[in-house]
């Protein structure tokens, strides 16, 4: 899953790319609203983490401007503002849930949780597609009932192609799900963990779709 955090302290937005790292989540992080926008315009993000006192463009009118550009992706909002007032009117922008700094991670790890399923239209954590069972909030894999333990990046693969598991993700789609910014993406990585989750899983659970990409075999 990639996420974008528009945040201006770079202690705060660190410290959230580097905590949620080993939950399977990469990090975009940029400082100011006006570059937060560009970035969404250029990216697929699954999720928004949004501060309110920012430079240039304040958090609440990133979100209107997002909101405005029909853009559905969930938003979260970081901000020390605890005022009453402030909550709603980021909730009335646009906003899907908000914390309210200093917060602590792992309630900002479930919230996310929490507001990637219900965009998935779920209500619980369990995705199901056929004998595989995978729990997104502890990671857990099951085929046929047996534990299956995943790389941090084969788990966020299976992920992908289980949140969309009639559709076929291409090479590029599943690189943006791995990789942030600042990764090194080596040439056939997609290639090679998909090979690794095959292994693991069955070969036939997954299909390779010459030339366009990859998907879920059907769940008969
Ligand atoms: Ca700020």
């Amino acid at each position: 899953m990639r996420l974008l955090f528009i945040e201006d302290d770079a202690m705060i937005s660190d410290s959230v790319a580097k905590g949620l790292q080993p939950d399977g989540f990469s990090v975009d992080t940029v400082d100011d609203g006006a570059a937060g926008l560009l970035a969404l315009k250029n990216h697929r993000y699954d999720l928004l983490l949004l501060d309110l006192g920012l430079p240039r463009m304040d958090g609440l009118a990133v979100l209107s401007a997002l909101r405005q550009r029909g853009e559905k992706i969930p938003v979260l909002i970081l901000t020390a503002r605890d005022a009453v007032a402030d909550r709603v009117k980021g909730l009335n922008a646009g906003a899907d849930d908000y914390l309210v700094k200093p917060f602590d991670l792992q309630e900002l790890t479930a919230r996310i949780h929490a507001l990637l399923r219900r965009q998935a239209g779920r209500a619980d954590a369990l995705i199901r597609h056929g004998a595989i069972e995978l729990n997104a909030t502890t990671h857990a894999v099951r085929v046929d009932g047996a534990a299956v333990s995943l790389s941090a990046r084969e788990f966020t693969l299976l992920h992908a192609l289980l949140e969309r598991p009639g559709a076929v993700l291409s090479v590029p789609q599943l690189e943006e799900k791995l990789y942030g910014w600042h990764d090194e993406v080596g040439s056939n990585t997609v290639e090679v963990h998909i090979h690794a989750l095959r292994k693991k899983l069955g070969a036939a659970r997954i299909k390779n779709v010459r030339g366009v990409g990859y998907m879920m075999a059907s769940a008969a």
